[in-house]
């Protein structure tokens, strides 16, 4: 089965976490054990897995992923005037793979999963995959 959800961003970068509505997705069907395959497809956000506990970490990310591709960099020639939000987005990837186990996510305690918004705010979708196995 193949689930989309939407996510609407409110700023222009920003992490979203959205464990608990993949965590929904799963409960909403009839696997319960397997792999979860979550996609965004967009080509200036992405999907990673990170700390939960501390908001300054993900804080932390968007000011040194700023500091390391500057939206104003005078050489950038993409003419939409969002260049960084393409390379930022092509450093965090477009997918995480997951494990299922008792028709819940298997994750460390520390770890959610957070939608990488970096050209918003924008109506974006996840693509969550569930294979049986
Ligand atoms: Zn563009």
């Amino acid at each position: 089965m193949l689930e989309t959800l939407t996510v609407q961003t409110t700023r222009r970068a920003e992490l979203i976490d959205i464990t608990d509505r993949i965590a929904a997705v799963i409960r909403g069907s009839d696997i319960t054990s397997g792999i979860a395959v979550c996609y965004v497809p967009h080509t200036t956000a992405g999907l990673t897995i990170q700390e939960n506990a501390d908001p300054d970490v993900t804080a932390d990310i968007l000011y040194k992923l700023d500091a390391l591709v500057p939206r104003d960099d005078p050489r950038f020639r993409h003419a939409e005037g969002n260049s960084d939000a393409h390379i930022k987005a092509s450093l965090i990837g477009s997918s995480v793979t997951l494990v299922v186990r008792a028709s819940a996510l298997v994750l460390g305690t520390w770890q959610a999963i957070y939608f990488c918004e970096f050209d918003g705010p924008r109506s974006r979708h996840v693509h969550v995959k569930l294979l049986r196995g």
